[in-house]
């Protein structure tokens, strides 16, 4: 009877305090295998003005192995590859079935950010996009209300646009795939690698243009990450070229043109969205939220 009591005395703190935070919608923008180097010499006006007016860094640290799979989990899931087990892109979800995580059930996964939200706020409107099917099966069965495939890099813009503009998202994520191909494909460093990054930039100004529509602006924070940076034709190594990454963070709240001093984990942007929307973080997750982006009047 107390734990209920208890309970509910933690669920209606976390909706009145909900109530009152000025920020209501979250946007993340992941970009796979979108290195500083690519920012520094691609044409990106729309990361430009975001760093303008928001907080970033390029020292954000990947974890080993810097693989796309280990990196988006961490990433959504407040914790190193140590703690939630992803090693590699070959695992499946069927690998955990014996596992229980943060004293939950037996085959569940590791929680993500996405269903922390979802426990917390039952009626929370949470979008999934990603190009990268892969994406996908890193997310829970259920938790995100719609969790779809979006193909090629200007479609991935559409939808996401599109999203903002319709159901005003609390939390939505979108997963961009082609800089990493092309970085495969052509080399990290080439012509091609830079230009897929501008076309990429293009559709964040889409999504920026969006939350402007949407008339949420002013409560919407946007956050940009990516999960390596590559070398030559490849990732996976400690080189600073693959573990440095951009995080860049704006919104209500967020200190504008700031470079941050410290070197954040890229699980530790995790801690920082759940504190910007007021979740209590799991236990089992590592992340700290990364303080120095908040204005000292909050
Ligand atoms: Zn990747």
């Amino acid at each position: 009877m107390k734990k209920i009591l208890t309970l509910t005395l933690l669920s209606l703190t976390i909706i009145l305090n909900a109530q009152n935070n000025p920020i209501k919608h979250v946007i993340v923008i992941g970009v796979d295998g979108m290195s500083p180097d690519g920012i520094l010499h691609a044409q990106v006006p729309n990361l430009d003005s975001l760093m303008a007016k928001g907080s970033s860094t390029f020292e954000c640290k990947a974890q080993m192995p810097t693989v796309s799979s280990p990196n988006w989990s961490s990433i959504i899931d407040g914790a190193p590859p140590a703690a939630h087990g992803v090693w590699s892109n070959k695992w499946q979800p069927s690998q955990i079935k014996d596992s229980v995580y943060c004293g939950g059930k037996k085959g569940q996964r590791f929680p993500t950010i996405f269903r922390v939200l979802r426990e917390q706020r039952h009626h929370a409107k949470i979008v999934c996009f990603a190009a990268w099917w892969s994406f996908v099966r890193l997310v829970e069965p259920g938790v995100c209300n719609s969790k779809d495939r979006t193909f090629y890099t200007h479609f991935t813009g559409l939808r996401t646009a599109n999203a903002i503009k319709i159901r005003k998202p609390d939390l939505l994520f979108v997963h961009f795939t082609e800089v990493d191909e092309m970085g495969h494909k052509y080399g990290h460093g080439t012509a091609k690698y830079y230009a897929t990054i501008s076309k990429v930039d293009k559709e964040i100004g889409r999504i920026l243009q969006a939350i402007k529509k949407a008339g949420i602006e002013n409560s919407t924070v946007v956050m940009i990450i990516s999960d390596h940076g590559g070398v030559g034709h490849g990732h996976g190594g400690n080189s600073p070229a693959e573990i440095n990454v951009p995080y860049i963070i704006r919104g209500p709240g967020i200190k504008a043109g700031y470079k941050l001093k410290g070197k954040p984990r890229n699980y530790d942007t995790t801690a920082t969205l759940a504190k910007i929307m007021q979740l209590k973080a799991p236990d089992c997750w590592e992340g700290v939220s990364i303080d120095e982006i908040f204005d000292k009047a909050q």
